[in-house]
């Protein structure tokens, strides 16, 4: 038996001033296709072949340039047709919340053309982030789709291998089946939706032991994306059934999983302490132990944002200048300033500099003159189930002079969430009081080593309150927009 794979990441983030074109994706071919979505064992145990389409990421980033999609989509399409006369099925991951430049949903587009080419029965597998978006056509025309569970996404790649071998089970016996979705009118930002913490721990929970039901053979809640508006935003849920005879079963499953989730919608709240920018500040300084981290979710890298704001840089500035000075050691890592960057490039360790550091996009990323010299540097590495060894840029670590601030400056925007990243450029948080990291909710290594953090509620590209986020294609009403 043969399965065709691909897999189509992008978060397309309509705030930043910044577009996707073809040299913004990681693509990869063949082999390397293969062996980028982490699923060669499964199916080679299983003695079914694979035939590679493309891998096509961009991680989390801004919209997409029709040219560069039509690119990426042309690859998935060319590859089914020249292999449909021996593919027995598809393994696709597609991250859900793409935007294309007079598209929509980039993942809603592939999969239609993939179905233009085969038909609506051809076994279609798809693995999908829980930060994507839905509809009610996309979800028919799967055969299975189902979310990773945890956010962060500490089991994307389980998640892959095992949709992967629940497709080599269901080749051996087929069924006539489709997912089943409902939308549910909720909207919610990534940093209400973690799931260490409730109600997205009892959703998870509840959900594994709905597929531990012999008629249902997967469930899915989906928190949906909330950075460029569209009609499919907001959150769902997806059950698929065992065999067909049970299809009418799933469509009652579906509604009690929809109903579960929706009486938790009170429930949904910021992961840890989050403050205005003012408070979360002077409470990182009070808190007695160290690290402390402080989350810039305005500008949080990992959901698509910038990176280059220096809000809470020049919080610290105008601190160290007060009569009240600064006396704990804080470091910023990263704030990304190509232009200074590349003014850092060229000195040694120890060099003395005088920089202006902020891009000056806009009122968060107002630029800063400082004095500083060159502490350490190094590449900028990929985390979670990107690859660590990966050289996404370069980041110059400069201490300013008479203060107690050092800054990472990058030469390109990437979050730091793993110990590794910061020893990549010479870092160690245990030499800082405090920590400043572009993040919204605090990565698992990041959240295990702090004494204490705090979700800093800055303005950006991703703002958290979603009720001033003017939204206008949206299903209406919707909460908490609305009062349901
Ligand atoms: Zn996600």
């Amino acid at each position: 038996m043969k399965v065709l794979v691909g897999q189509f990441i992008t978060e397309s983030n309509a705030n930043i001033p910044l577009k996707n074109n073809v040299g913004s994706f990681k693509m990869l071919f063949g082999d390397d296709c293969i062996d980028g979505m982490h699923i060669r064992e499964v199916f080679e145990q299983r003695d079914v072949e694979i035939v590679p389409s493309i891998l096509a990421d961009a991680g989390a980033s801004g919209v997409i340039e029709r040219a560069a999609f039509e690119y990426i989509e042309h690859e998935f399409v060319n590859a089914v047709r020249t292999h449909i006369h021996e593919i027995d099925g598809m393994l696709l991951m597609l991250h859900g919340a793409s935007e294309v430049d007079g598209v929509g949903s980039g993942d809603h587009h592939i999969l239609n053309a993939i179905r233009e080419v085969v038909g609506e029965y051809l076994p279609i597998f798809v693995v999908c982030d829980p930060h994507g978006n839905l509809c009610e056509s996309y979800v028919r025309q799967t055969t299975l789709i189902r979310s990773y569970r945890e956010s962060p996404h500490t089991d994307s790649i389980a998640t892959l291998q095992k949709v992967a071998g629940w497709l080599c089970d269901f080749l051996l016996n087929r069924q006539n089946i489709h997912s089943v979705y409902r939308k549910l009118p909720l909207i919610l930002g990534g940093e209400q939706s973690v799931s260490t913490d409730e109600p997205v721990r009892s959703i998870n929970s509840y959900m594994d032991k709905m597929e531990k039901d012999p008629r249902i053979r997967s469930c899915s809640w989906h928190v949906g994306y909330i950075r460029h508006d569209s009609d499919v935003a907001g959150c769902g849920i997806v059950v698929v059934p065992q065999n067909e005879a049970d299809q009418g079963y799933a469509e009652q499953k579906a509604d009690e999983l929809a109903a579960y989730v929706w009486d938790r919608r009170h429930e949904f709240h910021y992961t840890g302490v989050a403050a205005m920018p003012d408070r979360a500040f002077e409470m990182a300084l009070a808190f007695g132990g160290q690290p402390v981290f402080i989350t810039d979710s305005g500008d949080n890298v990992t959901s698509g944002a910038t990176g280059w704001n220096t809000y809470i840089l020049r919080q610290a500035i105008e601190r160290a200048e007060s009569n009240v000075g600064l006396n704990r050691r804080l470091l910023f890592a990263n704030i990304c300033d190509p232009v200074c960057y590349d003014v850092l490039s060229g000195l040694d360790e120890g060099d003395s500099a005088h920089i202006s550091l902020g891009v000056g996009f806009d009122d968060m990323s107002q630029p800063v003159e400082l004095d500083v010299h060159v502490r350490s540097r190094g590449p900028l590495r990929g985390y979670l189930h990107h690859p660590h060894d990966a050289h996404y840029g370069d980041a110059v670590v400069v201490s300013v002079d008479g203060m107690p601030i050092d800054v990472s400056v990058a030469s390109t925007r990437q979050a730091m969430c793993e110990r590794h990243q910061f020893e990549a450029v010479g870092l160690n948080w245990g030499d800082y009081d405090v920590v400043v990291v572009k993040q919204g909710y605090l990565f698992p290594e990041l959240k295990e080593a702090a004494a204490f953090s705090v979700m800093s509620l800055t303005l950006g590209t991703t703002p958290q309150d979603t009720k001033i986020i003017p939204f206008k294609r949206i299903l209406r009403p919707m909460y908490p927009i609305d009062d349901i």
